[in-house]
């Protein structure tokens, strides 16, 4: 006789936590302690360190090349309100399951005066995400050092949160229509993390749901972030990812842990 089992539902998304007020009000993390243990799995997994000092605090970069395969930028914790970016790397580098063949940049928290004080800006006051122009503060000084003594990236990935938005959301860079990994990504995502379906998100129509393509002209703009400086210095396509910070920080931290994985999947492929 053949039983039947029943059917599983699937299980409810996760739910929204209304703490946000005004801004981010959610989880904290202890970034120091994170970022040391950062340092210590990329050690065991085979990256190479740069760390560069910021007064007591330290910037510290990761990278992993001389790979056959394509060259990805990834890095998190320039707003030091939007903690997900770090414990996502954190469990990536981890894990450490990446395509065999691919050449990596990691930069897992590129302002640790925030990230410790748990503010957007640093100990300065300074945006670092629109310094990237013309740079005032140590921190982009360092990193752009950094990242001009490398060749340039094939597609860039800046894991962000928004306190505000009504789930995941992303912004594609990719003025040269190279093949898209929005969809994959945004796919992908769907299964840990709810979607900002909104027509409006963070000021910007969306394309589709969760996806923001900016039109823009980085030259008639004076404050750069991140993302416009790897455009403008040869990586053709770039993701910023939006993390819904009014959701459970493990729930966020997996959502941009899985958009990273196949978007670097993705790519390995398509190179
Ligand atoms: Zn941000």
């Amino acid at each position: 006789m053949i039983t039947m089992e029943p059917a599983l539902n699937p299980p409810p998304p996760p739910a929204r936590l209304g703490v946000n007020r005004a801004g981010y009000r959610g989880e904290r993390i202890d970034a120091a302690s994170l970022l040391k243990e950062i340092r210590f799995l990329a050690n065991r997994n085979g990256f190479t360190e740069h760390v560069s000092a910021v007064g007591v605090h330290e910037l510290v970069f990761l990278s992993r090349l001389g790979q056959p395969g394509p060259r990805c930028y990834l890095s998190a914790g320039i707003h030091g309100d939007e903690p997900a970016g770090l414990v996502a790397l954190r469990d990536l580098i981890r894990d450490n399951a990446w395509p065999d063949d691919l050449n990596l940049g990691i930069c897992p928290c590129l302002n640790p005066q925030g990230c410790e004080l748990g503010t957007r800006e640093n100990a300065a006051g300074l945006d670092l995400n629109r310094d990237y122009r013309s740079p005032r503060s140590i921190e982009v000084r360092l990193h752009l050092e950094w990242l001009s003594s490398l060749p340039p990236w094939n597609m860039s990935i800046c894991l962000h949160e928004d306190w505000e938005s009504h789930g995941f959301y992303l912004y594609e860079l990719n003025p040269g229509n190279l093949p898209s990994l929005a969809g994959p990504i945004l796919e992908s995502v769907r299964a840990v993390c709810p979607i900002d379906h909104s027509p409006w998100i963070d000021g910007k129509e969306s394309t589709a749901p969760g996806l923001i393509r900016p039109t823009i002209d980085p030259t008639q703009r004076p404050d750069w972030p991140e993302s416009f400086w790897l455009l403008q210095n040869g990586c053709p396509k770039g993701y910023t990812l939006e993390a819904p910070s009014d959701w459970p920080l493990p729930v966020r931290a997996k959502a941009l842990q899985t958009a990273v994985q196949t978007a670097v999947h993705c790519q390995a492929l398509r190179a």
